[in-house]
């Protein structure tokens, strides 16, 4: 049960890690690639694997994130237009930025790292092990690479959910309704198309016909109950995790990973960067996924083909 009770620690983490204190002279230098063959001598004898993935593995495959310095659609942030009060303000402008967002996946691919992931969870369910992906990405890039097991804690861009009837599913259509054809430009001078709400998507379910919405998790939004559910199970019954491409202080990583390190589980963390929680973890892996994960991966040589 440990996420459950999380969700109301999550702030109260995030401020633990901010009073972590490196030893004078670390904080310049960041924490050494651990020893890959030892790693590797864990990564062979576990059984249950869990993987949770952030912002930085979808980078690599040049998806933009609209957040931070210069993430920009348009005058806008993420924060600005993934809030449940922009889309009742403007509906419009918010299916615009997220039909951009679709639009833009059609040219991008899975790098690497997405492609060892799923690599790896093929073979070893051949051996009876389980692989899970925990990711906060809604490009559904893991997907695309094989992966089966995803638990897509803040949902999709290719999903919708009806606002009436609360109908959820997925959507692959492109342009996903006529009138945001052609619209969406990401320019700071473009003006709203201010599409009527009654050419938006809607639902098409019998006697429906109400407005459809990203089936994503906004900001001010709770997790879905059942998939959060699922990522308890997988957390509580892992003996391996490894955290990639994201930022061990801000959610989902800051309530996930340390819980799991404190349960004893050795947890290999892959980043860029080092993050306020590196030190809490039993392997650092520095520098972009796509090159380190794909080693840390690969079949080991006691495993029986
Ligand atoms: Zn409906």
């Amino acid at each position: 049960m440990i996420v459950r009770q999380l969700t109301c620690r999550a702030a109260l983490n995030a401020h633990l890690f901010a009073q972590v204190r490196f030893p004078t002279g670390h904080r310049d230098m960041a924490r050494p690639s651990s020893d890959l063959a030892a790693f590797r001598k864990m990564f062979s004898k576990a059984n249950n694997i869990a993987i949770i993935t952030g912002a930085g593995v979808s980078a690599e495959s040049g998806v933009p994130t609209f957040r931070g310095a210069g993430g920009y659609w348009r005058k806008w942030q993420a924060q600005d237009l993934a809030t449940p009060e922009a889309f009742s303000r403007n509906p419009s402008r918010v299916w615009e930025f997220y039909h951009y967002r679709r639009e833009v996946m059609l040219t991008k691919n899975p790098n690497p790292a997405h492609l060892s992931i799923a690599e790896c969870e093929e073979r070893l369910s051949k051996q009876g092990r389980n692989v899970t992906v925990i990711t906060q990405n809604i490009d559904e890039l893991h997907r695309r690479a094989g992966s089966k097991n995803i638990l897509e804690i803040h949902g999709s861009l290719f999903r919708t959910r009806c606002i009436s009837c609360g109908h959820e599913e997925s959507n692959y259509n492109s342009p996903i309704c006529a009138a945001l054809e052609g619209k969406g430009a990401p320019d700071p001078n473009t003006h709203d198309a201010q599409i009527p709400v009654q050419q938006l998507p809607r639902c098409e379910l019998k006697g429906c016909h109400g407005l459809l919405r990203p089936a994503v998790v906004w900001f001010g939004e709770t997790l879905d109950a059942d998939i959060l559910t699922n990522a308890e199970k997988v957390l509580d019954s892992c003996d391996l995790c490894l955290v990639v491409g994201t930022s061990s202080v801000v959610y989902p990583a800051a309530m996930f990973a340390p819980q799991v390190a404190a349960r004893g589980v050795p947890v290999a963390e892959f980043n860029m960067e080092d993050t306020p929680a590196t030190m809490r973890f039993k392997f650092h892996f520095h520098g972009p996924c796509g090159t380190t994960l794909p080693a840390a991966l690969a079949p080991h040589e006691s495993e029986q083909q």
